[in-house]
């Protein structure tokens, strides 16, 4: 039997099952434990430093102690916890992005993906590069600057070369005042070249979902093609850190196993990256399984309702302080503003799922890879963060100033944030409003900036800031950051 080591490169040993086994047992004898419960609380807070702030985390069985806790009194203070580390990290940013889906064709047989091969119902589709270039002048027109490019694992139609190329495409589109300032890449797992080639062509984050951290599980759900191998799948984010990338996104698809199974696998697979490569996720995402073409979510028996999902998103947000948290329009309205509260920083808007999808005049369904629960369009996004108190933000400055990796983690560390990315995201907001906006959001988003604008600490930023969006207003300049 493998053994538990976090700085272990072998995927059985860094997610290791008889210690997530061992932890969710100690999770339930501890769950009514109320001493244990308040102490690990406590350690989860943020604490001034000077002038820094920092939060120490929790190991992953403090948060699964948390998570089986069903005191709704516990519950209410691991809220306003997950709150209050949020404001000082993040504050009320939030950024936006859409996925770009660039081909459908897929070798594995993922049983909860409607992409599977043996899905002969859906049409196949890749996109040419001509076609690229109109799915990112509608994104850009809609007002996007950060994409998540997405594609099926299938070496023939969806060689990396392709890839490569279209992410050169992406970049070299400039519509208008529009260009994308960040490509994050979620592809199947591949190899340490393959990596350093994405590195290369100036990537954002790599995203892998990791589906199930339950091997067994895993196993039965992808039978066949390269995507069945746990292992080379678990150990993909090593290979891509390997490559040079030190933005890596993770991220579980709940409903295919017990959710606290994965929620400390999840936690389990973010010590290993700071054990090993002394950086933990750049970002988790939280996923849940959809109803697709001939996928039924009912058919996985771990669905979670919208409290429990809540909850996660709140006890990920103690647990790994400093990762950007992202969640998709797979999630409605309603769930979204939850989950904003808790600890949510980046959310897609607008988006389409299928193949080809922006540049079509009426939504398409027929190569859609799941439904879409949130159908409003960016702008309605937009003005619904900043009427909830939320500033709406495209910045991408942090990875084209080199602040990936530990130096973005330490960027979060150093209470800089209110001087930096709280002047990036006005920026950026304002550049949206100006070059995208109806009338409507454009009054609102102005004033709200005006208002934001005060809370800039040091003078000379301050100042900065408002020449910026003063000259984005009243010319065509644009991209100014800090
Ligand atoms: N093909 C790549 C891979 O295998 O990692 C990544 C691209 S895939 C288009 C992106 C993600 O969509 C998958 O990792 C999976 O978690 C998610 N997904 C697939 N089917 C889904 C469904 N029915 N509902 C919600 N999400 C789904």
């Amino acid at each position: 039997m493998s053994k538990y080591d976090p700085k272990s490169l072998k995927a059985a040993e860094f997610i290791n099952d008889a210690e997530i086994l061992a932890t969710l047992a100690y999770a339930e004898e501890n769950k009514n434990n109320l001493p244990l419960i308040e102490e690990i609380l406590a350690r989860a807070k943020p604490v001034r430093q000077g002038k820094e702030t920092h939060c120490r985390g929790l190991t992953h069985r403090e948060a699964a102690v948390l998570l089986a806790c069903d005191d709704p009194a516990v519950n209410e203070k691991i809220y306003a916890a997950a709150a209050e580390i949020k404001a000082a990290f993040y504050g009320n940013r939030i950024v936006l992005f859409a996925p770009l889906y660039l081909s459908n064709y897929c070798v594995n047989g993922c049983a909860y993906c409607p992409y599977h091969r043996q899905n002969k119902e859906m049409p196949r589709k890749k996109l040419t590069q001509e076609e690229i270039r109109a799915e990112v002048m509608a994104l850009q027109d809609m007002g996007h600057k950060r994409l998540a490019i997405e594609a099926g694992e299938d070496p023939v139609n969806n060689p990396i070369e392709y890839i490569l190329e279209s992410i050169k495409t992406i970049y070299a589109v400039h519509h208008q005042q529009g260009n994308i300032r960040r490509v994050n890449v979620n592809i199947a797992a591949t190899t340490v070249e393959n990596y350093r080639l994405l590195k290369e062509a100036g990537i954002g984050t790599y995203i892998l979902f990791q589906e199930t951290y339950n091997k067994e599980r895993y196993e039965k759900l992808h039978p066949t093609g390269p995507k069945h191998d746990y292992a080379y799948h678990t150990e993909a984010m090593d290979r891509a850190m390997e490559g040079g990338i030190d933005d890596v996104g993770l991220g579980v698809l709940f409903g295919l196993d017990s959710y606290k199974y994965e929620f400390t696998g999840l936690l389990m697979h973010a010590e290993h990256l700071e054990a090993v490569h002394g950086v933990g996720p750049h970002t988790i995402s939280v996923p849940r399984v959809k109803r697709a073409a001939d996928i039924d979510p009912a058919t996985f028996d771990n669905s979670i309702p919208d409290e429990i999902f809540v909850k996660i998103a709140a006890c990920i947000r103690l647990a790994v302080p400093y990762t950007g948290m992202i969640i998709s329009t797979r999630e409605a309205e309603a769930v979204r503003a939850q989950m904003l509260k808790v600890g949510i920083s980046q959310i897609s808007g607008g988006s389409r799922t299928s193949v080809g999808g922006y540049a079509e005049e009426i939504r398409p369904h027929d190569t859609e890879q799941f439904d879409v629960s949130d159908q409003r369009s960016l702008e309605e996004v937009i003005s619904w963060l900043m009427k909830s108190g939320h500033i709406p933000s495209f910045c991408t400055a942090c990875y084209r100033e080199g602040r990936t990796g530990d130096r973005f983690m330490s960027l979060c560390k150093s209470g800089q944030i209110l001087n930096c990315c709280h002047p990036n995201a006005l920026i950026t907001l304002a550049e949206y409003l100006t070059d995208y906006a109806g009338e409507a959001t454009k009054q609102k988003g102005y004033a709200l900036i005006e208002n934001e604008l005060k809370k800039i600490p040091q003078d000379k930023v301050r100042q900065k800031a408002g020449e910026y969006i003063a000259t984005i207003k009243h010319s065509t300049e644009r991209d100014f950051r800090f």
